[in-house]
């Protein structure tokens, strides 16, 4: 076992982050918009979103979302991938986000280990400052959200 696994099995029972981490959003928009990806959505998303827009969710479905892998994502406007709900340099419903936007940068697979939360850090301005330590609990109740969110 390398330094490397001490640092990620020991992580099991403390997690390397326990200390918290900084993350200041920048308000850049590069997580919203530049390359592809998906933004899924819960139900209680899809219903946050339609009440948010005065719409029924059968009409959010339509305008502004697509079925990839039997799940529900948002869409991109192509050629640029931004997200539909993106305008004007910033998120139009921002009130109403889906728990992957509110939830972000702190997802299980970015939280695995340092390695891992360096790597998204290199497309996110937000996650590379010395500003706003996030507490352990606070990242902690984001984690669980957004795993809550996706539960069926
Ligand atoms: S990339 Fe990071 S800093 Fe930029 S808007 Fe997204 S979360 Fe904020």
């Amino acid at each position: 076992m390398d330094d490397h696994d001490t640092k990620n099995n020991n992580s099991l029972t403390s997690p390397w982050y326990k200390k918290g981490l900084c993350f200041s959003c920048k308000k850049c928009g590069q997580c919203c918009t530049g390359f592809p990806g998906f933004v899924w959505l819960s139900p209680k998303d899809l219903s946050d979103i339609a009440n948010f827009l005065q719409m029924s969710q059968e009409m959010v479905l339509e305008k502004f979302t697509r079925k990839v892998f039997h799940k529900i994502s948002l869409i991109e406007i192509l050629p640029s991938y931004d997200c539909i709900f993106f305008c004007n340099n910033r998120c139009s419903i921002y009130p109403a986000r889906p728990v992957q936007c509110r939830t972000f940068p702190f997802w299980p697979h970015l939280l695995l280990s340092k390695e891992t939360w360096d790597d998204a850090a290199r497309s996110c301005p937000g996650m590379q400052t010395d500003e706003n330590m996030v507490p352990y609990e606070e990242i902690e109740k984001k984690l669980q959200e957004y795993q809550q969110n996706f539960l069926p």
